[in-house]
C-alpha cells in the first residue's frame, strides 16, 4: 500500500523517533530520539485512539487490516484498544478471556512489525468500569505496558442493568453520569470512553436539558481528575445518531478543559479515522484549538489545524 507522503513522521527513522508534547513553537512538533536528542520537525503526528480486534467476539479484521486503513487516511499510528479481559464471566460473550491475553498481546506485537515505519501500531485497553472490580482492574493494567487505556461504563451490559435498572429511564441516566465521575476519580483511566452512551440505552426517555445538570456535576468532578474524555465517531451509527457526547456537552467539557481524544471505535478495519475531519471540525465548533491523543500513557496534544492537515490529504469520502 502507498503510504500518503503528507506528514510523513517516519521518513526520517521511525525506530528511533516518538513524538512528544509540543515544545510551545507554533507549527513544530518535537521529536524525541531514544538517545535522548531532538530534532525540530515540521510535519503533525496524528493517531486513531480506539479500535478492536476479533478477540472480542464482536470485530472483524485483524490489526494488519486496521494499521492499512490507518495509513490511507493519512494517520501515523493505530492504539488497539479492545474490551478488557474480566474476570468471573462478567459479560464474557463480548470480550477476550482472561487466558486470551497473551494471545492479543502478540497480535497486535505481529501488526506492529508488519507496519514498522508506515504505521506506529500500539497496544491499548478499553476496560469497563464497574463497582467492585477496581482492585481486578489495578491489577490488570499495572501488568503490561498499555500506551492508551479507556474507561468504558457500558449501561448496555446485562450486569450493569441488573445492578442498576429500576423501571426509571432517567435515573439510570443519572445514574450513569454519576458512574461516569466516578470512573474518572478511580485514576485508572486515560481518557473515558464514549461519555454519553447512555442517551442510545434510554433514548426515548433522553431529554439533554432535563439530564443536563447531572450532566455538570460529573462534569465537574472529572475536570479536577485532570482526565481525558472521548469524542467517538462510532456514535453516528448509532439510535441517536450523533456523536458521543453530543456538541452541548463537548462545549460543557470544554468550558471545564476538559481534553478531548477522537476514537472511531472501529470494530471493523473501514471505520478507522471514520469521520475524524468532521470530529475536529465539531470540537472547533464548540471552542476546542487542540485534540489529544496518547502514548505510553503520556497526553499529547495537537493543534486541531495540525491534525486536520494530516487527515485531509488524506482521507477518502466518509463510508457512512
Ligand atoms: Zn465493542
Ligand atoms: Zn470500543
Amino acid at each position: 500500500m502507498q503510504v500518503p507522503s503528507v506528514c510523513s513522521l517516519f521518513g526520517i527513522g521511525e525506530t528511533c523517533l516518538r513524538p512528544v508534547f509540543y515544545n510551545g513553537a507554533k507549527n513544530q512538533h518535537v521529536l524525541e530520539a531514544s538517545t535522548g536528542a531532538t530534532l525540530p520537525m515540521s510535519a503533525a503526528v496524528f493517531y486513531e485512539s480506539h479500535s478492536h480486534t476479533p478477540l472480542c467476539k464482536h470485530a472483524t479484521g485483524e490489526p494488519e487490516e486496521y494499521a492499512a486503513v490507518a495509513a490511507q487516511r493519512g494517520l501515523h499510528g493505530l492504539i488497539i484498544t479492545c474490551h478488557n479481559p474480566m474476570p468471573d464471566g462478567f459479560s464474557a460473550h463480548v470480550r477476550m478471556a482472561p487466558e486470551q491475553f497473551d494471545e492479543y498481546v502478540d497480535m497486535i506485537a505481529r501488526a506492529r512489525e508488519t507496519w514498522a515505519g508506515r504505521v506506529d501500531v500500539r497496544m491499548g485497553l478499553e476496560a469497563d468500569y464497574f463497582e467492585g472490580y477496581e482492585p481486578w482492574l489495578e491489577k490488570q493494567l499495572s501488568s503490561s505496558d498499555f500506551h492508551h487505556v479507556l474507561g468504558s461504563v457500558h449501561p448496555q451490559i446485562a450486569e450493569f442493568k441488573e445492578r442498576y435498572w429500576n423501571d426509571d429511564a432517567f435515573e439510570f441516566q443519572q445514574t450513569y453520569f454519576k458512574l461516569l465521575a466516578q470512573s474518572a476519580e478511580t485514576g485508572l483511566f486515560d481518557t473515558l470512553a464514549h461519555p454519553d452512551l447512555i442517551k442510545n440505552q434510554t433514548a426515548d426517555a433522553w431529554c439533554t436539558d432535563k439530564i443536563m445538570s447531572d450532566i455538570k456535576r460529573a462534569l465537574d468532578r472529572i475536570a479536577r481528575t485532570g482526565v481525558a474524555m472521548e469524542l467517538n465517531t462510532s456514535g453516528l451509527n448509532k439510535k441517536i445518531a450523533e456523536m458521543n457526547p453530543f456538541p452541548e456537552m463537548l462545549g460543557e467539557m470544554r468550558a471545564r478543559q476538559i481534553p478531548v481524544v477522537i476514537g472511531a471505535d472501529a470494530h471493523v478495519p473501514e471505520r478507522v479515522g471514520d469521520r475524524y475531519l468532521d470530529a475536529l471540525d465539531l470540537l472547533s465548533r464548540c471552542g476546542y484549538e487542540s485534540v489529544s491523543f496518547f502514548l505510553e500513557r503520556q497526553r499529547r496534544d495537537v493543534p486541531i489545524s495540525e491534525a486536520r492537515e494530516c487527515l485531509s490529504a488524506a482521507e477518502p469520502a466518509p463510508t457512512s
